[in-house]
């Protein structure tokens, strides 16, 4: 990675930067900060502008065999110790060096921005919780002392040093303690208090700050391609971390998607295009039975909402504008006469697909019964 692609943290770059050229890189350091400030990106950043034979002043160059390398996470002086748990494919003794191309693709995927629970799930770990072994420790230690292959240096990265079990720990100690010649060691870590003081001690603190809401904001329009107002709300909501305001954004995508298809459903019901509904469920098979239910449970909580309207409660629905507009216009068609067996209707098509039921039919049944229920006054 070059600091460009970094998010913001202008000022840690620079205080990086200037370690590079007054000579004065640290060789143990701790990266701390909040997920989702870009520790990971910023150590990427680092290890590169520290191998590129060409750096400039402010950045690697991003294009000579060392960068392309390390863009790919392939380089051989820059080795990395992740947590790591028994999946399907290592049942036993998971270690690091047995998940790299997994963690290259994962990393590269997303850019740098990662967390633990979306690496968890990656490597469909189910809920056990991942850890660093001493196999990991030993297998560092090993590479570490081998010379270095291209670069004058060679880089560690050890990406949630908190995940270190004490065993790890006190064997990466004597390793920080008298480390081989040339090497750095990058730390990143969330939580300073789960890291042994020992090792605090060991390592120079760079403190990661969260990521300015402003950055984030302009991040959220170039590289989401947000509109101005979806940027600024989700950056603030944020709190300066990149993950919650992409969640965020997906989020607000996906009850835009349930809202105008739960709306174009119901014009359908009314107009009572057979037809037309029958295409618009065999569309809806293609979605995938989590979202057919999101569906479902957005249309239930549209129907319920309606009571609220109908009793001069509007103010209590908790709905973006555009929505609740939708909302107060299908409230009156929401009646005593119709609503229980409305809502019934509802979560019967949430069981049926909860139960692997084909979810054209279901969709198909419910329109065609919706169309009569919505007419009842
Ligand atoms: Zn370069």
């Amino acid at each position: 990675m070059q600091f460009k692609q970094v998010i913001g943290q202008s000022a840690i770059k620079q205080r990086l930067i200037a370690s590079v050229r007054d000579n004065h890189v640290s060789h143990a350091q701790l990266f701390l900060g909040p997920a989702g400030s870009g520790k990971l990106p910023l150590a990427l950043a680092y290890a590169q502008y520290i191998l590129c034979p060409n750096r400039t002043e402010n950045d690697s160059c991003g294009v000579c065999p060392t960068c392309q390398k390390m863009q790919k996470l392939v380089h051989p002086d820059l080795h990395f110790v992740v947590p790591t748990a028994a999946t399907k494919k290592i049942k036993s003794n998971p270690e690091s060096d047995l998940f790299m191309e997994e963690w290259r693709e994962y990393v590269v995927q997303n850019q740098g921005y990662v967390d633990t629970s979306s690496w968890y799930s990656f490597l469909d770990v189910e809920n056990k919780q991942g850890y660093m072994s001493v196999r990991d420790a030993a297998s560092l230690l090993r590479k570490l002392n081998m010379k270095s292959y291209e670069g004058e240096y060679k880089i560690a990265i050890i990406w949630m040093a908190e995940k270190m079990r004490v065993d790890t720990a006190n064997k990466l100690l004597k390793l920080l303690e008298e480390p081989p010649e040339k090497t750095v060691f990058l730390l990143i870590a969330e939580d300073g208090e789960e890291l042994l003081a020992t090792i605090k001690s060991r390592t120079a603190l760079v403190k990661i700050p969260a990521i300015d809401v402003n950055e984030v904001e302009n991040a959220l329009v170039e590289r989401l391609d947000c509109d101005a107002r979806q940027a600024h709300d989700a950056a603030v909501i944020s709190e300066g971390n990149w993950l919650n305001a992409c969640h965020f954004v997906q989020e607000s995508e996906d009850r835009k998607f349930f809202f105008t298809t739960f709306q174009q459903w119901m014009r359908l019901c009314f107009r009572a295009a057979y037809s037309e509904l029958i295409d618009f469920s065999a569309n809806i098979k293609t979605l995938g039975r989590e979202k057919q239910k999101e569906l479902l449970d957005y249309g239930l909580r549209i129907v319920r909402n309606a009571l609220l309207f109908n009793n001069n409660l509007a103010e209590i629905v908790m709905l973006p504008e555009d929505e609740k507009v939708f909302n107060s216009k299908f409230a009156p068609f929401i009646n005593p006469l119709n609503l229980a067996e409305i809502a019934e209707l509802f979560d019967e098509a949430i069981r049926h697909i909860e139960r692997n039921g084909n979810a054209q039919l279901i969709f198909t049944d419910m329109s065609f019964k919706m169309i009569g229920l919505l007419k009842k006054k």
